[in-house]
This record gives structure tokens, sequence and C-alpha cells, in this order.
């Protein structure tokens, strides 16, 4: 019996393991304005970070007096402005630090360049609080005291 539920626990676990890399895509499609192409967002530790991925086109080949020069984050109803210097590539990456994964956030993002202004908004993404690191960690917890546990009286049996 308790080697059952050992497994469905790492069935549990390899399942949430699995949902740790799940993160929101979003798509917009803009001609000169910059675009949010998706915000996505992974965890470090116990923090959360987004990484929005703006695509700007044409391309900055102008020089750098064309460029995105601001990221606008909304995030639980609060703009946070990220300036950028100039880019020199069509599509990029911008990562803020959210702040702690046991909270749950809200985002949508634009892009300004300075020449054709902001882009559309993004869709509101949703990231979730990471609850299943901390159920991670309890079932992992449970798993080895249960091992212990039921090693000492099926010493005998352990030939099955
Ligand atoms: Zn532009």
């Amino acid at each position: 019996m308790s080697r059952k539920v050992l497994l469905l626990m790492v069935w549990v676990q390899l399942l949430l393991g699995a949902a740790f890399f799940a993160s929101a895509q979003v798509r917009t499609a803009e001609a000169l304005v910059p675009a949010v192409d998706s915000v996505g967002f992974h965890d470090v530790g116990s923090t959360t970070w987004l990484d929005v991925i703006v695509s700007h086109e044409p391309p900055p080949s102008i020089g750098s007096s064309h460029y995105v020069t601001n990221i606008q984050l909304v995030i639980n109803g609060t703009t946070v402005n990220l300036s950028q210097t100039p880019q020199s590539q069509t599509t990029f990456t911008v990562q803020y630090q959210l702040g702690t994964n046991t909270d749950s956030y809200s985002v949508t993002a634009r892009a300004l360049c300075n020449v054709h202004g902001y882009g559309a908004y993004s869709s509101v993404v949703t990231v979730p609080e990471s609850i299943g690191l901390v159920l991670f960690v309890v079932l992992t917890v449970v798993a080895v005291l249960l091992a212990k546990k039921t090693r000492v009286p099926h010493a005998h049996a352990s030939t099955r």
C-alpha cells in the first residue's frame, strides 16, 4: 500500500515539475509600431521574472535614432516604465523582476518607439502563485519520511 502511495507521489511531483515550465503566450500583430510578441515568466529561486519579447519593424537599421525607448508594464493595475537603450536587433527580450513567486500577478505590456509611437497592449497574462513549489517540497519530505518508515518493517519482504 505504501509503495502505491509513494508511486503516486512521484507522479504528482513529475506533473508539478512539468507545470513549472508552463508560461503564458500572447501574440499581437502590428506593422510599424513595436509589438509585444509574448509575455512569459519563469522562477529563479523564490522570485518570478517576466520575459517580454518585443519585435520592432522595420529593422532599426536607420541607426540608433530609431528604437524602442520604453517598455510599459501594467502589473496588477500599477504601471511600470522600463526605459530602453537603442536595440541592435528587431526582436529582443526584456526581463523584469516581478517579485516573490508566492504572489500572483496579472500583467500586460506595450512598447514605445520614438518614431512610431506605442504599439498595442498585449493580452493580459496571469502569473499564478507558485503553490506547486510548496507542494513539491512538502511531498518530497513526506515521501522521504514514508520511505524511511516503511523500510524497517518490510526489511524481510524486500525481495518482491
Ligand atoms: Zn519604430
